[in-house]
């Protein structure tokens, strides 16, 4: 078992990256593009890592998980076509369920998408941040340099990792990668190729000043991306604080290959104020908000539910509330309601009745909404407000799977 601890310290080394001093901040402008259009791998070492992710590549093709929807599919390549270019036809898209908030392009062009990510963004230009920062990543070819330092520096142990399947254990157990992916991994022994995409803190700090530079190009204004990493800060905190615990700045966590914290803020908002300032004539940005409304309106609702069966209530009610931001829907009043109900704190169980309450008052509320208004209402002494309610919820959603048992319960 020593070499289990082994694995253990060496992940854990590459992951603890909070310590690492705060260095000088990059300028966008001195970042070049490594990848050009119809970019191939140059020697040896550079091949077999493409051939590593292009069986990952052929897995996740086939996964299960894959979202399946062609116009976010669609609308998702154009966010990156914005972004890259023409270097955009190097680039294929899998949008994967999986409500962790992330995205990560490989080297050999496969980006994943995560629809934690999609559940999470108020507009285009956000979207548009965290795809920046991810083509950066590709475009300065960093896995490249991660594959050399992990095989010269600790070669050994991530391939005693890779071969028992440890290191994937390890970066789940240390929330590194969403589960979806490790599981991806897992079944390809993939998790040696996945280790690499955990980038260095000087690698970040690339990714972001390159990222802002992309949104800037593409249109977006360059705020956006300090405002995105600071709604991912604020979420933790809400975690933290419903759990109990004190938010560590940038701990381990869902991101933890992106840790965000306050120098990396201060960074990016200095450096979206240089690119603004050096824009002559000042440019017109846009945000995107509608267009983004227009295309996730379609999946919020599945995407809010994966969020709220992650029973993770303080993530839950903090992503309801920023959503809400830009004005209270019939699903995010629902979504509220369920939040509360899963949280069951005193209190929770009244205002979960009166966000169900207001989320039929909506034009947009789920079939569900009905349900939850009705369950409420019974509990509340309204038998007959309880029925008009669960009614309905059955008008709405005849062919539901508890449709029979209301129905059965409803009958005189
Ligand atoms: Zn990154």
């Amino acid at each position: 078992m020593t070499s289990r601890r082994a694995v253990i310290a060496g992940a854990a080394c590459s992951c603890a990256l909070a310590g690492v001093a705060h260095a000088e901040r990059i300028h966008p402008a001195a970042m070049q593009a490594l990848v050009g259009p119809g970019y191939r791998p140059v020697d040896a070492d550079e091949r077999g890592m493409w051939q590593d992710f292009a069986k990952l590549e052929t897995e996740i093709a086939s996964s299960n998980r894959l979202l399946g929807s062609p116009a976010m599919q669609r609308y998702t390549e154009g966010v990156i076509a914005r972004l890259l270019g023409p270097r955009a036809d190097e680039a294929r898209v899998y949008l994967l369920h999986d409500p962790a908030f992330n995205a990560a392009m490989a080297p050999n062009g496969m980006m994943i998408v995560n629809t934690g990510l999609l559940a999470r963004c108020r507009d285009e230009a956000q979207f548009a941040t965290v795809l920046g920062h991810e083509c950066a990543h590709y475009l300065r070819r960093h896995s490249l340099q991660r594959w050399r330092d992990r095989r010269t520096k600790t070669g050994i142990m991530a391939f005693v990792g890779a071969t028992t399947g440890l290191v994937a254990g390890v970066a789940a157990a240390a929330g590194a990668y969403p589960r979806t992916w490790i599981d991806v991994a897992n079944a390809i022994n993939g998790a040696l190729v996945l280790s690499i995409m955990h980038f260095t803190r000087a690698q970040e700090a690339e990714a972001d000043a390159y990222g802002v530079r992309l949104i800037e190009e593409a249109g977006y204004p360059p705020g956006a991306a300090a405002a995105m990493w600071q709604q991912v800060i604020e979420e933790r905190r809400a975690s933290a604080r419903a759990r109990g615990k004190r938010y560590r700045d940038a701990a381990r966590s869902a991101m933890s290959s992106h840790p965000p914290n306050q120098e990396r803020m201060l960074d990016l908002s200095a450096s979206a104020r240089e690119l603004e300032a050096a824009s002559v004539p000042p440019r017109r940005y846009d945000g995107g908000r509608d267009a983004w409304r227009d295309a996730v309106a379609p999946l919020r609702a599945a995407l809010l539910d994966e969020q709220i069966k992650m029973n993770d209530p303080g993530v839950s009610l903090y992503l309801v509330h920023a959503l809400a931001r830009d004005g209270w829907d019939g699903t995010l009043r629902y979504c509220e309601g369920e939040a509360y109900r899963l949280r069951d704190e005193p209190g929770d169980a009244a205002r979960a009745a009166a966000a169900y309450a207001s989320a039929v008052a909506s034009d947009d509320a789920p079939p569900e909404a009905w349900r939850a208004h009705g369950y409420a209402l019974v509990k509340a002494g309204d038998a007959e407000g309880g029925r008009t309610s669960l009614a309905r919820y059955l008008e709405r959603k005849p062919g539901a799977a508890d449709a029979a048992m209301i129905r059965g319960a409803l009958a005189p």
